[in-house]
């Protein structure tokens, strides 16, 4: 926090500042500018709005100057950070694909969403065995029933598995199966959650709640940071606006701006944020453009019969042509895409310019 003082303060009036801030348990550092005098306050800042500094004499404005969040933020840690998902990097040189289903169902479903994930260029498998539904009376999830499929079909494709945890109590039970875990929209305030994620000894993706600014976002952030996970890469996946046509507003603004304030990864969620199959892929194509880190992506084997968000997957014929979106864009991004273990899409060198 930093006071501003007119700039024909007395050394009274700024003496009476230092002297409230160290009242206070703070410190205060006066530097006399040529046309201004500033104090930069250290200490806990929600004392400091307490003072109502702003009123005292010669004060010209208080201004919050250090962000919420630091261990997160960009400011005190330039260079980008890569993190490591079951040995796959997300980050600044990479284009990283996660896929999978909404939820899982069987295992039939699961190894059968997985192989269209692996032949759509994805390395990491998403797949929901809890899920934080709106309805408690929509499908709730297998549970750790759940989480077994996923490690099994981890074990016959070799993907690293992404998957939701909803409550702090099932997070090391949740942490014992997964390679990364998951805070979904709904709980991205659930502080105690993110704590625990914070203290879990696995990556976390942190999904931006649906009516929260950046800087809530990067503080919900911090919690996980705070605890001493590093580890996190941050998804956005829709806001909601006024508009209905689509389930949620992609925010694409959100990713190079996020980028710029936190040197954590960001990676877009097109199946989340449209809400629909036809957009996934032209949302797809702007979050690359834009400079995401990655994508998130619902496929199902037979989304009409899927007991969760089957309108917003993708389906077999779809695949080629996500595969042929993220072969070639991703170089003309400046990133490689990451392999999964002895996999490559199928993609038609030039195909994307025919579309
Ligand atoms: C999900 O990824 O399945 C999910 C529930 O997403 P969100 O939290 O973004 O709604
Ligand atoms: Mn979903």
């Amino acid at each position: 926090m930093v006071v501003v003082m007119v700039p024909e303060a007395t050394q009274e009036e700024v003496d009476a500042v230092v002297q409230l801030v160290r009242s206070a348990g703070g410190d205060a550092f006066v530097s006399r500018g040529v046309s201004r005098t500033i104090v930069g306050l250290v200490g806990d800042v929600n004392d400091f709005d307490a003072l109502n500094l702003g009123s005292l004499s010669g004060v010209v404005q208080v201004m919050r100057v250090s962000a919420p969040y630091k261990l997160v933020s960009r400011e005190h840690h330039p260079a980008r950070s890569v993190i490591r998902v079951g040995g796959v990097p997300i980050g600044p040189d990479t284009m990283s694909v996660i896929a999978g289903p909404c939820a899982v169902e069987t295992p039939e479903q699961t190894l059968e969403a997985a192989r269209m994930a692996k032949r759509a260029g994805a390395s990491l498998l998403r797949g929901g065995a809890f899920k934080p539904r709106t309805s408690p009376y929509s499908y709730q999830g297998l549970g750790e029933a759940g989480l077994k499929i996923l490690a099994e079909v981890r074990q016959e494709t070799g993907l690293p598995v992404v998957t939701e945890v909803i409550d702090a109590e099932s997070v090391d039970m949740v942490a014992s199966y997964a390679d990364m875990l998951q805070v979904g929209a709904r709980n991205m305030q659930n502080f105690s959650l993110l704590q625990a994620v914070g203290r879990a000894g696995r990556p976390v993706l942190l999904k931006r709640g649906f009516s929260a600014t950046i800087e809530e976002w990067l503080s919900a952030a911090e919690y996980i940071a705070q605890r001493g996970n590093l580890d996190i890469v941050l998804c956005e996946r829709g806001i909601r606006t006024f508009e209905t046509a689509t389930r949620n507003t992609l925010d694409i603004s959100a990713v190079p701006l996020v980028q710029r304030l936190s040197h954590l990864p960001v990676i877009v969620d097109p199946s989340h944020s449209g809400g629909r199959r036809d957009l996934v892929l032209p949302l797809t194509r702007a979050a690359l453009a834009a400079g995401a880190d990655g994508v998130i992506i619902d496929v199902h084997p037979e989304p009409l019969r899927a007991l969760c968000d089957g309108d917003q997957a993708l389906v077999e014929s779809d695949i080629q042509e996500i595969a042929e979106v993220v072969t070639v864009l991703s170089p003309l991004m400046g990133r490689a895409l990451t392999m999964a273990e002895s996999s490559a899409p199928s993609a038609r060198p030039g195909a994307l310019a025919a579309r």
